[in-house]
């Protein structure tokens, strides 16, 4: 008898934890290791977001609220939204989740039935499989061109298409490849799903890390039809360094928005409740630490630019926002396991093996460290592409 339930036998753990412990191994173990392994901000929460979280455990806000949140945060979220977004929902439509995570797997849950298809560009963030199988539906995965910056196209779209297509799962600004969807591109995607009833779940999670002048658009803005099938995602994690903290949130159709309510108060219940004033004061506080952040991330993005264009054996697409480079390893004929492995092992650098993104000749590159390990860890990954 197996004491594990059948839909568990489809679902791998994360591959690429192997890579991730081994690196820390050997740093716990003193050697001197250059991570590019990093899927988190190296920034500390601003001081104010803590301020705020310990008044708010001073002044015993210790106990439950309402399952998706306390109304003001619901209503400074809706507030953001409209400003920043250009999208008009009321705070019934806003659910606050346990990381914008938990907010991608209730929207799956609450929309998709075993047998669905849920279409998932290439590379993908590596839970999107993981939380359809989770369901019962089935991911249909679309490979996305380098040449079209790994962003999936219309007509891409339009031939992945089935009787069963249930939803389409979009991330810009993407991780892993740091592309952003202009608005031209939204609107054609929009089209599609609009005349094939897909509903679009689009994690908007790195919204503020973009680069180049590039503005991010929310796909739920081009049209009013856009809205009615879109499950809006982001988080509080990646752009004001709250990973820890567990704080996501949906916007949502009306129905969609109910569902996910029922479903947060019989398996989570609210997110932690002093966490969410922490998240009130990231929304209505100085924005100065974004900008700065931001910079900072630049600076690294296009100092890694300049040296990875230059070395031969490997291909990138300059990214315009999140903070990772995906490098195309696939003139070096080496699997991703295999890349890292050696990487790790010979010339002491992690990196995330493109496998883990549904793209086995490439790896991730984060630039969420400092310029000190980026420039040692380039040196070392140069010697190693051109000794392949
Ligand atoms: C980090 C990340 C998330 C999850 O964010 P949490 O709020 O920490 O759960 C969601 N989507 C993508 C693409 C991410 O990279």
């Amino acid at each position: 008898m197996s004491l594990i339930a059948e839909k568990f036998s489809q679902i791998s753990p994360s591959q690429t934890l192997a890579i991730t412990a081994a690196a820390k191994k050997m740093q716990a173990e003193g050697q001197d290791i250059a991570s590019f392994g990093a899927g988190e901000p190296d920034f500390d929460t601003p001081q104010h977001i803590k301020d705020a979280a310990i008044e708010a455990l001073q002044a015993g806000r210790t106990k439950y609220t309402a399952a998706t949140g306390i109304p003001e945060l619901r209503q400074a979220i809706a507030e953001k939204l409209l400003l920043e977004n250009n999208l008009e929902y009321s705070p019934s439509q806003i659910s606050v989740n346990c990381g914008a995570k938990h907010s991608c797997y209730n929207a799956i849950l609450a929309c998709c039935d075993p047998g669905d298809e849920v279409v998932i560009p290439a590379p993908y963030w590596t839970s999107y499989p993981e939380m359809v199988r989770l369901v019962g539906a089935e991911p249909f995965f679309v490979e996305t061109k380098r040449e079209n910056q790994w962003k999936l196209t219309a007509e891409e779209f339009e031939e992945a298409i089935s009787g069963r297509t249930r939803m389409l799962i979009l991330n810009s600004p993407n991780n892993p490849t740091g592309s952003v969807y202009t608005k031209a591109e939204l609107e054609a995607i929009t089209e599609v799903a609009a005349s094939e009833d897909v509903i679009i779940l689009s994690d908007e999670i790195y919204e503020k890390l973009v680069y180049n002048g590039r503005k991010h658009v929310s796909i739920a803005s081009v049209s009013e039809e856009a809205k009615n099938l879109t499950i809006t995602i982001n988080g509080l994690s990646k752009v004001y360094s709250m990973t820890g903290w567990r704080l996501g949130y949906t916007a949502a159709p009306p129905e969609i928005a109910e569902v996910i309510d029922t479903i947060q108060s019989h398996t989570t219940s609210n997110p932690t409740t002093f966490a969410q004033y922490g998240a009130l004061a990231a929304l209505q506080g100085d924005q100065s630490f974004v900008n700065d952040m931001v910079e900072e991330y630049d600076m690294r993005r296009q100092y890694m630019m300049s040296r990875l264009q230059k070395i031969r054996n490997i291909e990138v697409v300059e990214p315009e926002g999140a903070f990772y480079f995906l490098v195309d390893t696939t003139k070096m004929g080496l699997g991703s396991m295999n890349l890292t492995e050696k990487l790790l092992s010979r010339y002491r650098v992690a990196a995330v093996p493109g496998l883990a993104f549904g793209h086995d000749m490439s790896v991730r590159l984060s630039y969420a460290t400092s310029l000190d390990v980026i420039k040692k860890g380039l040196d070392r990954f140069e010697e190693f592409c051109l000794s392949h």
